[in-house]
């Protein structure tokens, strides 16, 4: 899977994506990630990539013409553009699911008050938003991306991080869950979870599921 993912603001993204999994990810190769800078696109001596909205309004757009070069200085045939946008569709599991089986996505990050619309219409398949609150800019919604599909690729998590088991993989919240030690400050983990019996462990991670999920998300039950 490659990433490219195009910005204003580049050093943003030095530290989150070298730690940890998704370090280990690059260095095997399974996961490749360009960060590129749109300003390289633009022209003139000042390189300006925003500009007043036509009709007034506050603040300054992007530009269209260094974000459409930026991207088309990198797409190939089977590539999907995403752009970061806060008028996108909501960010969910199964959005994440189905784009860990593309082999290459731009991230298009917006900055300022956003983009052209013609950015859109001329080169992005599909708008993603991560929740509904607006943010500074797109790079922490293009990490947010980044992270949650890289995990979906076969290799990237070792068995100590399983993505089988956990919040959305059945539709429902994870259950609780406790190690060492047994008790602390007077709170016990559940009995049930020493009992070796399995299919009643299996039942009660069911039912705290569920249970979690009416209480906190009831939307997910539908
Ligand atoms: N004027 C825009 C609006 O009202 O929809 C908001 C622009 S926001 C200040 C600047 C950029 O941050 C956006 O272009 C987008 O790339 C990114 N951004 C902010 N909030 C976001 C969110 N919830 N999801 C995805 N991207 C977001």
């Amino acid at each position: 899977m490659k990433f490219d993912i195009l910005t204003l603001f580049p050093r943003v993204f030095e530290g989150p994506l070298d730690e940890s999994i998704l370090k280990r990810a690059r260095e095997k190769g399974l996961v490749e990630i360009g960060i590129h800078n749109i300003r390289d696109h633009a022209e003139g001596k000042h390189r300006i990539t925003d500009d007043r909205p036509f009709g007034g309004g506050p603040g300054m757009l992007m530009k269209v013409e260094p974000v459409v070069r930026a991207v088309e200085s990198l797409k190939t045939a089977g590539t999907r553009v995403i752009l970061l946008s806060p008028r996108g569709a909501l960010l969910r599991q199964d959005i994440l699911r189905r784009l860990s089986l593309e082999k290459h996505l731009i991230l298009i990050c917006g900055h300022y008050e956003g983009v052209d619309e013609r950015v859109r219409e001329l080169v992005v398949d599909e708008e993603i938003s991560i929740g509904d609150y607006v943010l500074t800019n797109g790079g922490l919604p293009a990490m947010v991306l980044v992270d949650g599909v890289s995990r979906l690729i076969p290799g990237v998590l070792g068995d100590a991080e399983s993505a089988g088991d956990e919040s959305f993989s059945e539709g429902l919240l994870e259950y609780p869950q406790y190690t060492r030690p047994p008790e602390f400050r007077g709170l016990k983990a559940p009995e049930i979870l020493f009992s070796g019996n399995h299919g009643e462990i299996a039942k009660w991670r069911r039912e705290m599921s569920l249970r979690h999920t009416r209480k906190q998300r009831p939307d997910l039950l539908g």
